[in-house]
C-alpha cells in the first residue's frame, strides 16, 4: 500500500457561523430573513493537518506529522488511529495546542481571522520518523516554506510531493516560497493566492507563470466555484464544487480537497494504476466531492461520520454534474 505522509497543524478552532436559514427563520417567526444571527463554536477539533488526514484516510494509509500541547483530547488521535492514521509522529509538547478564530460572513464565502495563536507550533521542527521516510507520497500543509523544505530533506525519495501555502509566505518568503516550488511536484493554492504568486490577475497567465517557476502541475482553489487543474494542456481540467443546499462551515474544505486528491493518488498508485491525466481527473474530483461532505457540518463532523457508499453516490452525482451528451459538438448552425 503506498502511504502518504501529511505534515501541518492540528489545532483547536473557535468558529462563528451564521446560523442555518431555517434555523433563524423559525427562532423569528419569519418567512422571510432579513437579519442573520451567528452562532460561536468553541474548542473545535481543526487544522490543516488534521481536516487532510480524516480525508485522505478514506484512500490510503496516512502519517501524520505534527505537534500539539498538552491540552489536545487523546480521543482525537484515537479517532484518527481508528481510520489508518499512524499517529507516531505526532508530537506532545508541554503547553498549549495552536488556536485559530475566524468569522464568517453571512453567506459563507469569505472570514476574517480574529486570532491565531501559535503556542506550541511556534517551536515546530517537523521530525520524520524512520518509518515515514519511505512514503512515496507526501503532503506539506501551509507552514513555513524553510519547515516544507527541511522536511522534503529528510525523505527518502518520494513519487509525488504537493505543497499547499499562503499570502503571508508568497509576500513574506517569497525567495524561500521559491526554492520549494523548484522541489514540488503539485502546488495547490486559491485563487487571490495565485494571482499574487504568478503576478498576473488572470488566473490562465498566473498559472503558466507557476508552472515556470518549479510545479508542473498546479491545483487552483476558487471556492465555491470548483477547482482548476493546470498541467500545461489546454483546456486546463476544471471541477465544479457541489451545489448544495445547506452548508454549515467551509473552514478546512480546501485542506480536505487537497487530503482526498493525494489520498486518492497515493490509492491509485497503490492499485498499480498509472498517475496519468485521468488520475489527476479523477482525483480532483475525488477532493471536490469530499470537500462537499466536509462543509455540511461544523469542523470535521460530518467528514468522520461519512460512509463510503455515500461518498459513491455523492460522486456518481458528480458524473451527471458535468455530463454532456456528445451531440452537442455535432449541433447544427444556423449561421
Ligand atoms: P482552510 O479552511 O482549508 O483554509 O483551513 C482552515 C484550517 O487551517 C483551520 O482548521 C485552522 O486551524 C488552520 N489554520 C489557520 N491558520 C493557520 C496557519 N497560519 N497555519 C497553519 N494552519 C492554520
Amino acid at each position: 500500500m503506498s502511504r502518504l505522509l501529511i505534515v501541518g497543524s492540528v489545532a483547536f478552532d473557535d468558529l462563528e457561523l451564521p446560523k442555518p436559514i431555517e434555523q433563524t427563520a423559525h427562532a423569528a417567526g419569519a418567512a422571510r430573513v432579513t437579519e442573520r444571527t451567528w452562532e460561536r463554536h468553541a474548542d473545535v477539533w481543526g487544522g490543516s493537518a488534521s481536516y487532510a488526514a480524516i480525508a485522505a484516510s478514506l484512500f490510503a494509509p496516512i502519517d501524520l506529522v505534527a505537534v500539539i500541547g498538552d491540552d489536545f483530547p487523546k480521543a482525537n488521535l484515537d479517532a484518527l488511529e481508528e481510520r489508518g492514521v499512524d499517529v507516531r509522529g505526532v508530537e506532545r509538547a508541554a503547553g498549549k495546542s495552536f488556536r485559530w478564530a475566524g468569522r464568517y460572513d453571512a453567506t459563507l464565502s469569505s472570514r476574517v481571522s480574529l486570532d491565531t495563536q501559535l503556542n506550541v507550533f511556534a517551536d515546530f521542527k517537523p521530525k520524520i520518523p524512520a518509518h515515514a521516510r519511505r512514503a512515496p507520497f507526501v503532503m506539506l500543509g501551509n507552514i513555513h516554506p524553510a519547515l516544507q523544505l527541511d522536511v522534503l530533506a529528510q525523505m527518502d525519495t518520494p513519487k509525488l510531493v504537493v505543497a499547499d501555502t499562503m499570502n503571508f509566505w508568497i509576500s513574506g518568503e517569497r525567495a524561500l516560497l521559491g526554492k520549494l516550488l523548484e522541489k514540488i511536484d503539485v502546488l495547490v493554492i486559491n485563487d487571490e493566492e495565485a494571482r499574487e504568486l504568478g503576478e498576473h490577475h488572470n488566473v490562465s497567465r498566473a498559472a503558466a507563470a507557476i508552472r515556470k517557476m518549479g510545479p508542473k502541475l498546479l491545483v487552483v482553489k476558487r471556492g465555491e466555484f470548483g477547482a482548476l487543474f493546470f498541467d500545461g494542456e489546454r483546456p486546463p481540467f476544471f471541477a465544479p464544487a457541489y451545489p448544495l443546499e445547506d452548508v454549515l462551515d467551509p473552514t478546512g474544505a480546501g485542506d480536505t480537497f487537497a487530503g482526498g486528491f493525494m489520498g486518492y493518488l497515493a490509492h491509485c498508485d497503490s492499485q498499480g494504476g498509472k498517475l496519468d491525466r485521468g488520475a489527476y481527473r479523477r482525483a480532483i474530483t475525488a477532493g471536490s466531492a469530499l470537500a462537499s461532505f466536509c462543509v455540511e457540518g461544523v469542523g470535521p463532523a460530518r467528514l468522520l461520520s461519512l460512509k463510503g457508499a455515500e461518498l459513491r453516490e455523492r460522486l456518481s452525482a458528480f458524473k451527471s454534474l458535468v455530463h454532456v451528451e456528445h451531440e452537442l459538438d455535432a449541433l447544427t448552425l444556423l449561421r
